[in-house]
């Protein structure tokens, strides 16, 4: 699992540690309000502006993902503030995405446990959630493609319910992690891009996980050929060895903001913490001397993909799918229908600690099973990666036949 997504480049990266020791040495914190800042935030924001999408030359810096989420909440409502239109305060987003922990996070989130911790006045005002692209759960009788076309279509549905000069921004995840590892079906996001363009509302891509590599792209958004209008990001940014996030801004945002907005009253101690950065810094460095995003792309990604659906074949597999090095299987009772076991989740778990104990982190969200391997995993590791897999699904299934689930 990379840690948590997160451990991009692998564990022991010398370059990274010393880049923090030698920061922390030579100035271990200054803050970066009142006009001020410090050479690796200036540097870090330089190489995002280089390898983010040509709309982002603006980031904000945070100390995680939750608090560029709640960041570019905060910038979403001030831009159309800006605009005379503050009643465009309404966000959509999706049932079972993930974008953080904070209360801005949790309401964004699509995660009802975590809506119903909030206690009785729940969500957020002014955040809405609409269904997800996750075709093996939820897709009927519908081909992926039409499925794709149909869920993009309830956000049309939903700002023409709303009334679309109240809608102020969509919000997804390219591929939505912490819920399971929903791959979208391939109209999808065209179909969102065409509704987010004709209503011209703000479009937000969550690229913590999806962000610097994971699917092949640089970003999910390139590999989707989405076009946001912000990009909030954390995890391999820093490659997890310091806790570092931010949110890119794009030209039509932030000529808004810097023109009529005056101060945005904003900011944390830790924004551009100067050792995060010189990491991050170091981090992204490594990322384009050893080609990282291409070596997943061209090699790594179609390596994993052609052994991964194999796994499809085997008893206890509904579906075997993957983008990037983004991985995930479906356990079910019958290969002949999309049914799940009930109650769902005992035979995910029961998985999941079979892989633990054969060596091999998985995650396990009901009973989707899914990896994310580190960028740098060798041909040799996806190997013995698989091998743990289909050992792991065959002691599952002898437990579970004896359990009487099959
Ligand atoms: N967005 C997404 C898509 C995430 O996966 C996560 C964390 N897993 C977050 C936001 C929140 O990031 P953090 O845990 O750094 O606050």
């Amino acid at each position: 699992m990379s840690g948590l997504w997160c451990v991009a480049l692998g564990y022991g990266r010398k370059e990274l540690i010393d880049a923090a020791h030698r920061q922390m040495t030579e100035l271990p914190y200054y803050n970066s309000f009142f006009q001020s800042s410090t050479p690796p935030a200036i540097e870090l924001a330089r190489i995002l502006a280089e390898v983010t999408p040509p709309q982002f030359n603006q980031v904000f810096y945070t100390g995680s993902g939750s608090e560029a989420n709640d960041t570019m909440l905060r910038l979403v409502r001030r831009y159309w503030q800006l605009l005379e239109q503050p009643h465009r305060n309404v966000i959509v987003s999706r049932w079972n995405g993930y974008h953080g922990s904070t209360v801005a996070g949790a309401s964004l989130g699509g995660m009802k446990p975590m809506h119903e911790q909030l206690g009785p006045d729940g969500v957020l005002p002014g955040i809405v959630h609409i269904n997800q692209p996750y075709w093996f759960g939820e897709g009927g009788d519908m081909t992926p493609a039409e499925f794709g076309l149909a869920r993009a279509r309830e956000l049309e549905q939903k700002i023409e319910e709303i009334g679309p000069e109240r809608v102020a921004a969509f919000i997804g995840e390219p591929v939505q992690g912490a819920g399971g590892l929903v791959i979208p079906p391939d109209t999808y996001w065209p179909e969102i891009q065409r509704i987010v363009d004709k209503y011209g509302i703000l479009f937000v891509s969550d690229e913590v996980i999806c962000g610097f590599g994971r699917t092949g792209q640089w970003f999910g958004c390139e590999h989707y050929g989405t076009r946001p209008d912000f990009l909030t990001m954390a995890k391999a940014l820093s490659s997890g060895y310091l806790p570092i996030g931010g949110l890119m801004v794009s030209d039509r945002v932030s000529r808004v903001l810097v023109e009529k907005g005056g101060e945005f009253f904003h900011g944390f101690t830790y924004s551009g913490h100067p050792a995060a950065c010189a990491v991050a810094v170091a981090n992204l460095e490594i990322f384009r001397r050893e080609h990282i995003v291409e070596r997943v792309r061209t090699d790594l990604a179609p390596y994993l993909a052609t052994r991964w659906r194999d796994l499809a074949a085997h008893p206890l597999v509904g579906e075997a799918r993957c983008v990037g090095l983004l991985a995930a299987i479906e356990l079910v009772p019958d290969k002949s229908s999309r049914r799940f076991f009930e109650p769902r989740g005992e035979v995910g778990m029961k998985m999941r600690e079979t892989c633990t104990r054969n060596g091999l982190v998985m995650r396990a969200t009901r009973d989707t099973l899914f990896i994310a391997p580190p960028l740098v995993i060798s041909h040799a590791e996806i190997d013995e990666l698989l091998s743990k897999v289909v050992r792991s699904l065959d002691e599952t299934t002898v437990w579970a036949r004896a359990e009487g689930w099959l």
